[in-house]
């Protein structure tokens, strides 16, 4: 197999180091004479990876002690339907939920909490085609409201919050106190956040921390306790926290490489280097994008992704040899989502600027620069 680079959008590239551990760590794990996935998980070899996994997330995004972290089944979008579950009960019945609506996931957001509340959509760039966020001046919050639900990084559509430059702010006037829920399933970990800010934040494993299966919800204490008779045990956040994500089994296999994948970027320098390489990585790829007409990205400048670039040859008709040379140069999964067309690049912490460099060396080559 020649060198390749992967860009997909998810399940996505993880380190090689990590990947390389596994597979030495994978008949014997530390001298168990077991794989980590033959383990029991109350046993103390696992319990040992968890602990490690947990503690060494909460250092790389200097989660506040009031906070619990979970590890769930289940994905990101069940947390569509999970998280309404659990803290709509805060308010009086029927509850309402705002919405900042920017694209694709958040949308799948909305329709789900609609099940278990009533969803006042306070802001939408949908007619614009979801090329930017709405500046936060122009969101019609609902006063006393459970929760707002924000997506920091729409996967699809390449439109990322724009927190350089404060956004989101502390909620001011009669929401001053409403609740933030943030699914940052695409870009956890690739910038540092003040989860204080942030009543909950959810994010399904498979596009910045390892494998599919694993789903991480961190979670302020003073929230638990209050989910609907509906919820399914398994996912009362009270029952998961108290039995420290043991609750029933968790995703083992998943945890240990989520564990892995923690591991490596403490050693690459925590969350701020993979922000600073993001910044760089992302400014080499949007300024080939950006060098002529040739290729097209729609989004306003301050909210392109980071993580996920999708992009269009202004010429539809050279999509397939464009995809065609990729692939034949090793520069693998390009293709954009069926919903948008195009072509995406997603560049999570795991891709390393050498294969930024290889795809921008492409897209100049290919456009005859
Ligand atoms: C991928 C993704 C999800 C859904 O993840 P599943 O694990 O497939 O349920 C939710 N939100 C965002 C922003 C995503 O990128």
């Amino acid at each position: 197999m020649t060198h390749i680079y992967n860009f997909s959008a998810g399940p996505a590239v993880l380190p090689k180091e990590v990947l390389a551990q596994a597979a030495a760590e994978m008949l014997d794990w530390h001298g168990s004479g077991m794989s980590v996935m033959e383990m029991s998980h109350r046993g103390p070899e696992f319990i040992s990876i968890y602990k490690a996994a947990e503690r060494d997330l909460r250092e790389l995004l200097a989660v506040p002690d009031n906070y619990k972290i979970l590890f769930l089944q289940g994905g990101g979008l069940s947390q569509n339907a999970i998280v309404p579950m659990n803290l709509v009960g805060h308010k009086p019945q029927p509850a309402t939920i705002d919405f900042v609506h920017t694209g694709s996931w958040s949308g799948k957001s909305i329709k789900e909490a609609a099940k278990y509340a009533t969803v006042n959509v306070a802001a939408s760039s949908q007619a614009g085609g979801f090329n930017r966020v709405p500046p936060q001046s122009e969101w019609k919050l609902t006063p006393g409201a459970a929760y707002l639900h924000i997506c920091t990084n729409e996967t699809i559509d390449g439109v990322e919050f724009d927190f350089d430059h404060g956004s989101p702010q502390p909620l001011t006037g009669d929401c001053a106190d409403t609740l933030l829920v943030a699914d940052m399933s695409s870009h956890i970990l690739s910038r540092q956040i003040d989860v204080s800010k942030y009543g909950l934040i959810f994010a399904g494993a498979q596009k910045n921390i390892g494998p599919a299966g694993v789903t991480i919800v961190i979670v302020r204490e003073d929230l638990l306790g209050k989910a609907l008779p509906v919820c399914p045990s398994a996912f009362d956040f009270k029952l998961v926290a108290d039995n420290e994500s043991m609750y029933n089994t968790p995703p083992t296999y998943g945890i240990y490489i989520a564990g892995l994948v923690f591991q490596w970027l403490k050693q690459q320098g925590g969350v701020a280097e993979m922000e600073k390489r993001a910044k760089a990585k992302a400014a080499l790829l949007y300024g080939a994008l950006d060098a002529d007409d040739f290729y097209i990205n729609r989004v306003a400048p301050e909210n392109r992704s980071r993580m996920n670039v999708p992009f269009f040859l202004k010429d539809e008709s050279k999509n397939e040899a464009f995809l065609a040379g990729a692939k034949a140069r090793g520069l693998l999964q390009l293709k954009g989502h069926k919903s948008v067309g195009g072509m995406r690049a997603s560049i999570y912490n795991a891709m390393p600027i050498e294969g930024v460099q290889a795809l921008v060396d492409y897209l100049n080559e290919f456009a005859g620069r």
